[in-house]
């Protein structure tokens, strides 16, 4: 049971595990120690999405940068730029609206003084689960009193080629315009919120069974604690070795079936119907 019940806010990536997972975004905030810790492969991804996104803040020379980590004043230091006319561009801008918080990765400033959000991602497309990632962003900020003119994402282009020397940014990556989509998103969204509200405030994680969502679109780091792995003599084996059995599928052998006898759950060796093969 979650001991601390107070009122919470939802970050960007809190949001989007939700999306995932309500029991993902539960477990990150009531009980994290159950998480994997990343692996080398997890801080090279990491990495490689930071260094993609330094990479894209040189589309944008001249810009303020917001550091802080503390929200309060991130938000402050985010109004501060918005309010200077100079500032053509601003690095992890902070936003909130009625309990949900997002830094923006790149916010421009247009000539008619609106905005432009631009989220930064390493892939070569713009995949389904970024529209979320922009769409409460696109929300927050709206929300939040700016006057945003456009939501969008930078992501590498397939076109670019290296030819040498420092990459150009400005062909490095390709800019999505996601406004239309990601409006269209804003009710489904208000129902998820609202959804994540509630399971936050449960005093335990839902039970949600484990499936397809512990992998898709991302291998969910309570992947283990959901999924322990089946012992060898567990029936959860026998599904896909019977059906293949049944089916006459070209992989079984002897071995197969000697190692189906052996199986402590087997309910009758009669149970199942060996193709002519196998008997
Ligand atoms: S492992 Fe699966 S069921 Fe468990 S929290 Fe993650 S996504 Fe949800």
């Amino acid at each position: 049971m979650h001991s601390n019940l107070t009122p919470m806010l939802i970050t960007k990536s809190k949001f989007v595990a939700g999306i995932q997972c309500l029991k993902r975004l539960s477990f990150i905030v009531h009980e994290p120690e159950l998480a994997a810790q990343p692996d080398e492969s997890d801080q090279s991804i990491i990495e490689q999405g930071r260094q993609v996104g330094l990479l894209a803040r040189q589309m944008f020379p001249g810009c303020g940068v917001v550091d802080a980590r503390n929200r309060e004043e991130a938000i402050r230091a985010t109004r501060e730029l918005i309010e200077n006319p100079e500032v053509p561009a601003i690095f992890g801008g902070a936003f909130e609206h009625r309990g949900v918080f997002v830094r923006v990765d790149i916010f421009q400033r247009r000539r008619d003084q609106r905005w432009r959000l631009i989220q930064v991602k390493s892939t070569t497309d713009v995949k389904d689960h970024h529209l979320d990632d922009v769409a409460i962003q696109h929300r927050v900020v709206t929300r939040s009193g700016v006057d945003l003119a456009a939501s969008c994402l930078a992501h590498v282009s397939r076109d670019y080629v290296y030819e040498g020397g420092p990459i150009d940014a400005s062909r490095f990556f390709r800019i999505r315009n996601l406004t239309r989509q990601v409006e269209r998103l804003q009710p489904e969204l208000t129902v998820q919120l609202r959804s994540e509200f509630r399971v936050l405030a449960m005093p335990e994680a839902p039970n949600i069974p484990a499936g397809r969502q512990c992998s898709e679109p991302f291998t969910c780091e309570f992947f283990d604690h959901c999924n322990p792995p089946i012992p060898n003599d567990h029936t959860g084996r026998l599904r896909r070795a019977c059906a293949s059995v049944q089916m006459g599928e070209p992989w079984y052998g002897p071995e197969l079936r000697d190692e189906l006898g052996k199986l402590k759950y087997l309910p009758s060796r009669a149970d199942i119907q060996f193709p002519s093969a196998l008997r």
